[in-house]
């Protein structure tokens, strides 16, 4: 067993749920672009839904920021709607 994965992981967040490895997507900005990375493995808590990158995870994610999210390996599109903060409900 790898160090700090376990079969009974404690979420560190809420102290009471239990981390499963799952699969999570997250989206970064590079620059002006968002770019989205789908099927990250993590391991996400069953209570607060707080996620954790393995430094795997996270050194692959570096490595994908460090070369820029080329356009063409794009696996798909998708377009986000983008709202002003007004500052109260309305
Ligand atoms: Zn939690």
């Amino acid at each position: 067993m790898p160090a700090g994965i376990g079969a009974d992981l404690t979420c560190s967040a809420c102290s009471s749920g239990r981390l499963a490895p799952d699969r999570v997507r997250s989206a970064f900005w590079d620059g002006e672009r968002l770019v989205v990375v789908e099927d990250i493995p993590a391991l996400v808590c069953n209570t607060c839904g707080e996620q954790y990158l393995d430094d795997q995870a996270a050194l692959q994610l570096d490595l994908m920021k460090g070369r820029g999210f080329p356009k063409d390996k794009a696996v798909r599109e998708i377009t986000v709607p983008v709202f002003a903060y007004s500052g109260e409900d309305t």
